[in-house]
């Protein structure tokens, strides 16, 4: 009997292994799964890596929350990696139209990881966001934060390059180039990255580029791409 009972224990463990498995399968979706779109094809910053599948994308359904063409063109664009805040916001429905167009202009030529839209930004670690940009976050701080609004996004990686030390990098640097050639209501008027990526551009305020040099050192590690206001922007050219 003693044999029968080890039997029974050692079928139902592996019982309960099986249905974690199974659970963890679930919870990590098909797109780690070799279906071609798996988050291996764009590198994100360790800990923001997206399976781009959501418990309540996978269990409310693919239609509940309808979202623009535009918005699912991205959210289906291999080229486009997201942490999980950022994916809900696409889906929310939250983020700048504009800002999507820009982004699927460079997802044409570049794999990019977007970390943060509104959800998970955060200016200063432990500091909640809000409307305006923290007194403390250098010269810009007490200005409108235009996370808050969904109107920016960072972006961390290109082709599986960190921007933080490739500044100066020809892939991350056609990301600059790509936004130059949008048209000046198309193309954000808040872009700022790090300083030599900035310096290599020579692009201008007119243009939409943040040159002051305490913001390219913040962002010596993201490219941060923003829209001031709701409607039209300040670029002159
Ligand atoms: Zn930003």
């Amino acid at each position: 009997m003693r044999g029968v009972g080890r039997v029974a224990r050692a079928v139902l463990t592996l019982g309960v292994v099986a249905a974690l498995c199974a659970f963890v399968v679930l919870l990590v979706g098909p797109r780690h799964l070799g279906d071609g779109l798996s988050a291996e094809d764009v590198r994100c910053p360790k800990g923001l890596d997206d399976t781009g599948i959501s418990l309540e994308r996978f269990f409310g359904g693919e239609d509940e929350e309808p979202v623009s063409g535009e918005v699912r063109a991205l959210l289906e664009d291999p080229n486009f990696g997201a942490s999980p805040a950022a994916v809900e916001d696409l889906r929310a429905g939250i983020v700048d139209e504009r800002l999507v167009r820009a982004l699927l202009a460079i997802t044409e030529e570049h794999k990019i990881c977007a970390d943060a839209f509104k959800e998970g930004h955060y200016f200063l670690p432990g500091v909640k966001d809000g409307p305006f940009i923290p007194e403390g976050y250098g010269e810009a701080g007490g200005l409108p934060n235009t996370h808050f609004y969904g109107r920016a996004v960072d972006i961390w990686d290109v082709d599986g390059k960190p921007i933080e030390g490739n500044g100066g990098d020809p892939d991350v640097r056609d990301v600059g180039w790509i936004l130059a050639g949008l048209g000046r209501d198309e193309r954000p008027d808040q872009i700022i990255g790090p300083p030599g990526w900035t310096r290599a551009l020579d692009r201008t305020y007119e243009e939409g580029w943040i040159l002051t040099k305490d913001q390219t050192e913040l962002h010596r590690d993201h490219i941060h791409l923003g829209f001031t206001r709701e409607n039209g922007t300040q670029n002159t050219r």
